[in-house]
């Protein structure tokens, strides 16, 4: 199997030409649908080089193919590939060099419709860690985010998975409020480690609330006829600057535990189970009464830690299995359990106590011993 690892990388904005960016991205939606363009004021290798990207179109790396019109879409580009000891790879033509030996990424003619015009970023850690993991960076792609220019980098691999040791690691995701509770099962059935991984959730509703509360502030300058003060710019920065906090915060924490948690089962040579239960989460968040932009969040956060978990398990070839655990029913005896407060599940029937998130646990251990007899 192939798997696939991104990167996106900042460009420096005084160094690129964001309206050139714009043009080539325009250009690339055309390409992709399979019109034949040739701008004469744009370098020919670079419109050259969109073109022999044709094939690919259906390729997973550069995603589906644009269904609109307007739709920005980040402009493919060829790699060539120095290593340490001097040997290539790729076309010596690429407009995107990786130099592993001198450690700097060199873009040609991607930033600046100007010939010879070159620009050198530092090698992140990232590629140099991903290439000695065997990893190839064949494709790179340059596009807008916000206006902002970047690069992003796709590193491929070939991988097997390997055979898992008997240990399980079981992986229950919920919306952020609740979190993502993970439990090890050794060889013998027995559950050698539970924990439930949570944000700090006292830090985001803190930066929330105030963001909110700001918002209104800003709403009521904005109706006595106040929109460009000051005091509203100042404001709007304080505000985005909340809001790209509460992001930030967890986006890292989804990161550093997507990453700790397959470090685990690498380690154990486990195989994982994903419990997604963001359906659920959905739910019981309505239930909760969460204001919609808090529940959007922890349920956007959430998706996307499940995206990061399954790029791992698949670039270290970590044997895993999306599967439905139940975490109302008993599972000794099949009984519907009855929630207490903080989550707590008890069987009225047999006496079954546990954590609603360790539940599910339960029921790997009752399906994987089942199958033995
Ligand atoms: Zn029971």
């Amino acid at each position: 199997m192939i798997a696939r690892r991104a990167i996106i990388i900042k460009l420096p904005k005084n160094k690129c030409d964001v309206d050139y960016i714009r043009r080539l991205m325009a250009l690339t939606n055309l390409v992709y649908r399979g019109y034949e363009i040739w701008a004469p004021d744009l370098p020919k290798t670079i419109q050259h080089q969109l073109y022999s990207f044709k094939n690919y179109m259906e390729s997973l790396v550069f995603g589906p193919i644009p269904k609109k019109w307007l739709v920005s879409v980040w402009v493919p580009l060829k790699t060539l590939r120095v290593y340490p000891d001097g040997s290539r790879k790729g076309d010596k033509s690429a407009p995107v060099v990786l130099d592993l030996k001198g450690n700097v990424i060199r873009l040609r003619q991607v930033c600046r419709s100007e010939p010879g015009y070159v620009i050198e970023l530092p090698m992140p850690k990232w590629v140099i860690e991903r290439v000695k993991e065997g990893g190839d960076v064949k494709f790179a792609m340059i596009g807008l985010k916000n206006d902002k220019p970047y690069l992003a980098l796709v590193t491929e691999r070939e991988v097997e998975s390997y055979q898992s040791s008997g240990y399980k690691l079981v992986i229950d995701v919920n919306a952020w409020n609740n979190g993502v509770a993970y439990g090890i099962i050794n060889p013998n059935s027995r559950i050698a480690e539970y924990s439930p991984l949570r944000p700090n959730l006292r830090l985001i509703d803190t930066w929330y609330y105030k963001a909110e509360r700001l918002s209104k502030e800003l709403g009521k300058l904005k109706r006595l006829g106040l929109s460009s003060t000051l005091e509203t710019e100042r404001l709007k920065r304080e505000i985005n600057m909340l809001r790209r906090k509460v992001y930030a915060h967890l986006r890292d924490f989804a990161q550093k535990k997507a990453h700790e948690l397959v470090m685990k089962a690498i380690r154990l040579r486990a195989e994982v189970l994903i419990d997604d239960m963001l359906d659920e989460s959905r739910r019981e968040l309505i239930e909760e009464k969460l204001p919609s932009g808090l529940r959007k969040i922890y349920l956007a956060e959430a998706r996307k830690f499940v995206k990061l978990l399954v790029t791992q398990l698949q670039w270290y070839g970590v044997p895993y299995e999306f599967k439905r655990l139940p975490s109302t029913i008993c599972p000794i005896c099949h009984h519907e359990l009855t929630q207490l407060p903080g989550r707590i599940m008890v069987c009225t029937n047999c006496g079954f106590k546990a954590p609603r998130d360790k539940v599910p646990i339960y029921w790997v251990i009752k399906i994987s011993t089942a199958l033995h007899y």
